[in-house]
């Protein structure tokens, strides 16, 4: 009969068996794509709200795949977590920002304040030698940890609190700083918060994207850079793509932004040139 139980776990199973065959495709292609070089990395710009001065630069993975053109992480890095390729894949990103910044530091001297942040999976943050894959980057590189940002997701900083403030204390006793990735998504507590060595709240995209049109995330927006004050951290807010959105954050008093409206993430070459107009072009 039609959609007897038995029928239906069948269709279940195949369904279960197509995915896990998809993901296990896609982690040999990423496996075969990363000894290829196939992966790099990009840096979006991140600036003074106030002046429009050029802070730093956050990383961010792409892959350009022989068929599929240029990939992004939205589409691999949940696969590679998943599979715990994001081990390699995201030591990969540490040591080739690391090593790509350090380069570009050393042909413009008169600029070496500007930081460079990199993103850490929750995987990465839960397993034991991240701290000796982050040494191994800085030291390899000569990049000075002082312009190092690790970024690490509220979600995954609520995941494992005890782990988060003992691996962020081993971070912090290197010079690295810390920001919140996504916050305003991942429920925080403020006991958990305030125990933690941090340096900056990143406002979720998310809050600012609707910043202009909804008066509830403005007030969200307005609290988080109120709380960001009151742990003593700086507010960065991603995803800033109109002059509107700009205006308001200026006016809550946040102090760095990154978003297309003053550039999108840039390929290595294109740094010295941002660096040397240091302004949101
Ligand atoms: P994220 O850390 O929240 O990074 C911000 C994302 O917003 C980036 O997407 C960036 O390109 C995009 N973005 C920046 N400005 C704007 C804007 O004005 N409008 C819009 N619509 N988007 C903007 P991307 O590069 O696709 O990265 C997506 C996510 O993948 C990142 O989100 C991060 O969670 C993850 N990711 C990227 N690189 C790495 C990496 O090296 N390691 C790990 N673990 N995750 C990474
Ligand atoms: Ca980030
Ligand atoms: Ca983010
Ligand atoms: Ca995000």
């Amino acid at each position: 009969a039609k959609n007897s139980p038995s029928e239906k776990i069948i269709v279940f199973e195949n369904g279960m068996h197509e995915l896990a065959m998809r993901n296990l495709s896609l982690q040999n292609d990423m496996r075969r794509g990363l000894e290829a070089h196939e992966f790099f990395i990009v840096y979006q710009p991140i600036f003074f709200l106030s002046t429009g001065e050029l802070y730093g630069f956050e990383a961010l993975l792409r892959w350009s795949h022989p068929q599929r053109g240029i990939v992004s992480p939205g589409e691999f890095i949940p696969a590679a977590e998943e599979s715990g390729f994001i081990y390699e894949l995201g030591n990969f990103a540490l040591t080739k920002a690391c090593n790509d910044f350090a380069k570009l530091l050393k042909t413009s001297p008169k600029d070496n304040e500007i930081t460079l942040s990199v993103n850490i999976s929750t995987k990465q943050l839960a397993k034991d030698n991240l701290i000796d894959i982050i040494e191994y980057a800085i030291g390899k590189s000569g990049l000075p940890p002082g312009l190092l940002i690790l970024e690490i997701t509220e979600s995954s900083i609520m995941e494992y609190p005890d782990k988060s403030a003992k691996i962020i204390d081993a971070i912090k006793s290197k010079g690295i700083g810390i920001a919140v990735d996504d916050f305003g998504t991942g429920y925080s507590s403020m006991s958990v918060l305030q125990k933690l060595k941090l340096d900056k709240l990143k406002i979720d995209m998310s809050f600012v994207n609707r910043l202009t049109e909804s008066s509830e995330d403005c007030e969200i927006v307005r609290a988080i850079i109120t709380l960001s004050n009151s742990l003593h951290l700086q507010t960065v807010a991603e995803g800033i793509e109109t002059s509107e959105q700009l205006q308001i954050l200026r006016s809550l008093g946040c102090e760095l932004g990154q978003g297309y409206l003053c550039s999108k993430p840039l390929d290595v070459k294109d740094l010295p040139l941002l660096i040397t107009q240091n302004a949101c072009p």
